[in-house]
């Protein structure tokens, strides 16, 4: 079986000099564990930072070790009580193709009539609850009151910005290429704009002249700056990520507009998805069912092959994805 591990640490943006490919040996599964083939794994924004050799809420990845990540994939031995060959399976052993783990490591999941397998990894996953969460738990968002998204096409920010729509709000979405604010307007996002036109506070000041109510912040830098400067009084932030400094070599400079935080009574909050646990039962039957009435739709990005996963995860710093960035594997 085929793994991904870190060759080195990055300095600045990722490279493919970073990672090696190497080839193990997965034996039979031992009293107690199952064997899985993984079929897609993903690769995720939040993986940058445990490359660094750093303490943080997830210890870092090791030098020569195999990477880890969110994986979904198939039962193919099992010497476990409750997992049968074919049964489907969520598990943190991303980046290989296959592996043994106790089947307290694995989850078994639902496979959905109207849903692809990997939407698991993305919409029905870990992306799909933190924008549920962050959105409705931090941001409650009322009726009629106007969200703002960074990020707005991908994994977690497609779904922000629909799930907004579905709340009755007025949803102002940026992204960086135009294809990805047609996806949006299609979606239903009232101005989807690419800050990559420029002049980001003239274009979100024009598309929300009375201001934002709500900041779903994928994204930091100037789209937080912009985000303190339009917002009304009582706004409130849900701070989810801040892709635009993960490749900073040095600490970035913060808003320089952070004053009006005070005046405006701005509730600026952070989060990790983990928080949200326990609605998970809640997200799914409430995602399910936007899905089956059409609500939310997704895009996804497959890149093919445990070896195209170093390149998937790079392209996630220049927007290669719309929607998910997933490896078939
Ligand atoms: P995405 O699918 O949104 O992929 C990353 C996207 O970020 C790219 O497609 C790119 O789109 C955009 N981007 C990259 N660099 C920049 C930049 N310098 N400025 C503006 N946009 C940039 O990833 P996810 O949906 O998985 O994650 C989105 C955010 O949510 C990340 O910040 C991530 O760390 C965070 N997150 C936080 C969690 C939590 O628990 N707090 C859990 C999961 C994710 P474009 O073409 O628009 O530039």
């Amino acid at each position: 079986s085929r793994e991904i591990r870190l060759r080195t640490r990055p300095v600045g943006t990722p490279t493919a000099a970073n990672f090696e490919v190497a080839t193990t040996e997965v034996g039979a599964p031992g009293a107690g564990e199952v064997l899985v083939r993984n079929r897609f794994m993903s690769v995720d924004p939040y993986m940058r930072g445990r490359m660094y050799d750093r303490a943080s809420y997830v210890p870092p990845f090791q030098i020569g070790e195999v990477l880890q990540g969110g994986a979904i994939g198939e039962v193919v031995e099992s010497n476990a009580e409750g997992f049968a060959p074919g049964d489907l399976v969520s598990s943190f052993f991303g980046w290989r193709e296959a592996l043994v783990a106790p089947a307290a490591a694995l989850e078994k999941l639902p496979r959905q009539a109207n849903v692809p397998d990997q939407a698991f990894l993305g919409v029905l996953g870990m992306p799909g609850l933190t924008a549920y969460a962050g959105l409705l738990e931090i941001g409650q968002p009322r009726e009629g009151e106007t969200v703002f998204v960074s990020g707005g096409a991908g994994a977690v920010g497609s779904v922000v910005a629909q799930v907004a729509k579905i709340k009755g709000c007025t949803v102002v979405a940026t992204a960086g290429t135009d294809a990805k604010c047609d996806w949006l307007r299609s979606r239903g996002v009232d101005h989807a704009i690419n800050y990559r036109n420029g002049d980001l506070l003239g274009q979100v000041r024009a598309a929300a002249p009375k201001g934002i109510d709500v900041y779903f912040d994928n994204v930091g830098g100037e789209h937080l700056e912009v985000a303190i400067e339009v917002a009304r009084p009582f706004a409130r932030f849900a701070e989810c990520g801040m892709i635009s400094s993960y490749n900073d070599t040095e600490p970035s400079v913060g808003p320089r507009n952070i004053i009006q935080v005070v005046g405006k009574s701005l509730r600026i909050r952070g989060f990790i998805v983990s928080e949200f646990a326990s609605l998970r039962p809640q997200f799914l039957t409430d995602m399910m069912g936007w899905i089956a009435d059409g609500r939310v739709a997704w895009e996804e990005t497959i890149h093919d092959g445990v070896d195209t996963a170093p390149e998937a995860f790079i392209g996630l710093f220049s927007g290669g994805n719309t929607g998910k960035m997933l490896v078939r594997l």
